[in-house]
């Protein structure tokens, strides 16, 4: 139900405007008059409960911190826990991962089922790049963490997180960024600092972050590429380690649960496969998300006529019906996959013609690149926890990040939904019991 706006009500937006905006070059977005039912202020019960970040560190693969140790980073883990790797869910990009740990649900059950899709109930392409699908909360479904916590009546802030800008059943984080990739590390985390320096009533007792260092490092110069990797990984921890520091000093019971959405894998660029060659408007439409191509056969066109004129084509990838597809935890039930599946052999990526011929030109031998099913453990992020809800110096094994969501609500004093794909058995030793 959506209240008629107060003074008052309008008076705290105002104030959390100037608080949050301070020395900011991005203005941070506040609620509006249309979306009332956001917390603004922590209730009596909300302001008993502990704090948590939620920080994703895109692309982290589950074994760099083993193989480069980093200061700041391995720290935290000997002090918390750690999972041997956190096991995406099918396809391994970022927008459907993200979303994944912040509902609790596979892909097929939120509905974001790529970076790109095709939404038959909204008629059109959603795209991460597009802001305004990406911001369009009807094609997001399940209720994510910040929703939870929002129900609670605690006040919630996010500093990019796939989901959190947009209007979802209404609701945004209390204070949140519409996302921009070239905000710096550092202002991100001086943000999340002054965020804990709120009076208790303002304070987020749950704050999403995001950074993507460790994606672009992969996917420009593969993960193969000690050099590169190692200096994007130190350049993170140092801003981490600043993080840490801030919280500390804040005295505050603040929990860190630090994820990534999927590892990645090298990718040569004579293995892409330039899907113009395959494409054909009068018989479907494709959409690319490189390691899965869902093709969705336009009107009058025969299923099976297609998927045999299509089997007949296959040269280093393979073609499924949707529900036969490998990769799937579940099978997909959502119209949005399309009818049929191309799925590139291993070491294989769906791209364009001009994508090859741009990389050739550019004489790039290698990159990374991810989206792949998730037996191959490449595609593993990484999960790390530390706080007073959390256990020191355990090590779990390999989790499914459907499992991180409840989890989270336990740690937060939460109630955790029921009819999501994760249970707080797979992770829930990792806690102390209190
Ligand atoms: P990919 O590696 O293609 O799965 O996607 C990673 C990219 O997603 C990053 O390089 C970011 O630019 C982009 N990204 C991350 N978060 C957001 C967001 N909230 N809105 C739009 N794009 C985002
Ligand atoms: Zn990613
Ligand atoms: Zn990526």
């Amino acid at each position: 139900m959506i209240k008629r706006s107060s003074p008052l009500i309008l008076l705290i937006f105002l104030g959390i405007g100037i608080l949050v905006s301070c020395n900011q070059k991005l203005a941070p977005t506040v609620p509006t008059a249309t979306t009332q039912t956001i917390t603004t202020v922590n209730s009596k019960e909300a302001q008993e409960k502990p704090y948590l970040i939620l920080i994703s560190l895109d692309g982290f693969r589950w074994d760099y911190v083993e193989k480069y140790n980093p200061p700041n980073l391995t720290a935290f883990i000997n002090d918390g826990v750690k999972a041997s790797s956190l096991i995406p869910s099918y396809p391994s990009k970022t927008f459907p991962n993200h979303y994944t740990i912040a509902t609790g649900l596979y892909p097929d059950h939120h509905g974001i089922l790529g970076n790109v899709f095709y939404s038959y109930k909204n008629q059109k392409n959603y795209n991460i790049r597009d802001r305004e699908t990406a911001e369009d909360g009807s094609f997001y479904g399940g209720s994510p963490i910040w929703l939870e916590a929002n129900k609670a009546h605690m006040v919630t802030a996010s500093y990019f997180f796939a989901g959190t800008e947009a209007d979802i059943q209404g609701i945004t984080p209390t204070y949140y960024y519409k996302y921009d990739g070239k905000v710096k590390n550092e202002t991100r985390i001086t943000q999340a600092i002054e965020w804990l320096k709120l009076p208790a009533k303002k304070r987020p007792h749950l704050i999403t972050m995001y950074f993507s260092t460790m994606d672009n490092k992969g996917h420009r110069y593969g993960p193969s590429n000690k050099a590169e990797i190692k200096k994007g990984l130190f350049e993170l921890d140092k801003n981490l380690g600043r993080l840490f520091k801030g919280i500390a000093a804040t005295g505050l019971p603040v929990n860190v649960i630090i994820v990534s959405d999927h590892g990645m894998a090298d990718q040569t660029t004579d293995s892409l496969i330039p899907l113009d060659r395959i494409e054909n408007d009068s018989l479907f439409t494709s959409i690319n998300n490189g390691s899965i191509v869902n093709i969705h056969p336009i009107e009058n066109t025969a299923i099976d006529t297609l998927f045999h004129m299509l089997k007949l084509q296959e040269n280093h990838f393979k073609v499924y019906k949707t529900a036969d597809t490998p990769g799937f935890e579940i099978t997909p039930t959502r119209k949005d996959w399309g009818a049929i599946q191309l799925i590139p052999e291993k070491g294989y990526y769906f791209t364009s013609e001009k994508v090859i011929a741009t990389r050739i030109e550019s004489n790039i031998i290698t990159s990374g690149v991810h989206g792949f099913e998730t037996d191959f453990t490449d595609m593993h992020g990484i999960f790390y926890a530390k706080g007073p809800a959390f256990k020191n110096g355990l090590e779990v094994p390999s989790v499914k990040n459907i499992h991180i969501y409840p989890l989270m609500c336990k740690v937060l004093g939460l109630e955790i939904p029921t009819g999501i794909d994760g249970n707080l058995n797979a992770l829930e030793r990792v806690l102390h019991r209190n």
